[in-house]
């Protein structure tokens, strides 16, 4: 099949106007001018019309058992507070609530042209009764914080629960809920069998004074629930989980809010970049400081975007995560802030060659908008804000009004 289009941005090179993208199977096999792709590819022409053409976005953070949370909880005085919040929100919800929660949310963010996540699931035992329209990485989210003596078998059963999936991980949930074990074995089992690893680091600065200070509202709930508190006290969250584990290039971590100037060294003497999973609207209904962009990004730091969960934000739309990332950085380029969802997500999964770009031999992961013209491209596409009509996800093509 040959996909034709007013423009075709590959991410991989500027964009091309009156461009073409043949697809045989769920590949990419040749891409550039119109005239030029249908000369070497006898194929069945859909002409897309007046439309982009570009690789369909990528969630790099989400949680989609909680979209049946939309709207539910109130902003909280305290980070802690909406932890205890969702907390008992969830006491009421069923794994039948929680399987049509995910079913929504899949149906949800291809809707708004995502045809990738990287998904949180904190109940592994359902991902097996799931089915997924798009490409997901599928990460169990381990907490021992209440029983910290057996983080091989809480990996062991996150692993059994995954025996069918073919792109998966482990997210260790954060450093005030996870033990050193438990980082330790999710490393070790991702080294030995290549998963993708995800955590929640110094998200809050409740989190940073825990760490750092041994006070504060996280530091008097996590004594509470019986967390051994003496490794609190004197360090950044980030200081201490590096002493913990490597947070090397297969680590994906969400947040990284709370940063002090030690850290900033600390990460510039490493020699390993971990990605970073920003979630611009999550990050502003909790009031966290000032994103570190700037400086993440000038020490090597890829930053991708996610929505993180309906508990913390609107909907699943990465056009609205884009455009709250263009406020907050105005002097990011438009074709840099669409990097966050394309290139910078596709690289922090391995997949640089097959996802993020549209080039010959990557998967045929593809989304069209509508174009008005008269503005940059770029622009156009960051600035939309309706149901992404057509996407391809591994070379079906679904039309989404
Ligand atoms: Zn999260």
């Amino acid at each position: 099949m040959i996909l034709g289009a007013r423009v075709v941005v590959t991410m991989d090179g500027p964009p091309i106007e009156n461009g073409a993208v043949a697809v045989s199977g769920n590949r990419i096999v040749d891409v550039g001018p119109f005239a030029e792709v249908e000369k070497r590819n006898a194929d069945e022409v859909v002409d897309l019309g007046e439309q982009a053409l570009l690789p369909g976005l990528i969630n790099a953070h989400c949680h989609l058992d909680y979209t049946c949370l939309r709207g539910t909880i109130q902003r909280q005085r305290s980070f802690t507070d909406w932890i205890r919040a969702i907390n008992a929100a969830k006491a009421a919800l069923t794994p039948a609530v929680y399987l049509n929660s995910i079913a929504v949310g899949f149906a949800e963010a291809r809707r708004f042209g995502t045809t990738a996540v990287v998904n949180f699931e904190a109940f592994p035992e359902l991902i097996a009764r799931t089915s997924s329209p798009i490409r997901t990485w599928w990460l169990p989210e381990l907490i021992d914080v209440r029983n910290p003596n057996l983080p091989e078998q809480l990996v062991d059963r996150a692993m059994s629960a995954m025996s069918a999936i073919e792109n998966k991980g482990l997210a260790p949930h954060a450093p005030f809920t996870a033990s050193r074990g438990l980082y330790r074995h999710c490393q070790e089992r991702a080294r030995e069998c290549n998963l993708l690893l995800g955590t929640h680091l110094t998200e809050s600065r409740e989190e940073f004074s825990m760490f750092h200070n041994a006070t504060g509202p996280l530091y008097d709930f996590m004594k509470e629930i019986g967390r051994d508190m003496r490794d609190c006290g004197g360090q950044t969250p980030l200081a201490y989980l590096l002493r913990q584990v490597a947070l090397g290039e297969r680590w994906l971590i969400a947040h990284v809010n709370e940063l002090a100037e030690s850290d900033f060294d600390l990460l510039a003497r490493s020699p390993n970049r971990f990605h970073i999973a920003h979630s611009p609207r999550s990050h502003k209904y909790f009031g966290h400081s000032p994103f570190q962009l700037k400086k993440l990004r000038e020490i090597g730091f890829s930053i991708c975007l996610g929505t993180d969960s309906l508990a913390s934000n609107d909907d699943l739309s990465l056009f609205a995560e884009m455009r709250e990332m263009q406020r907050n950085e105005p002097r990011l380029s438009p074709r840099e802030i669409l990097e966050m969802v394309t290139v910078n997500p596709a690289g922090a999964l391995d997949r640089q060659s097959l996802l993020g770009r549209i080039t010959s031999g990557a998967l045929a992961d593809l989304i069209a908008i509508p174009l008005e013209g008269g503005r940059d491209v770029f622009e156009e596409i960051v600035a939309f804000d309706k149901v992404v009509p057509w996407t391809m996800v591994d070379g079906h093509a679904h039309n989404g009004v």
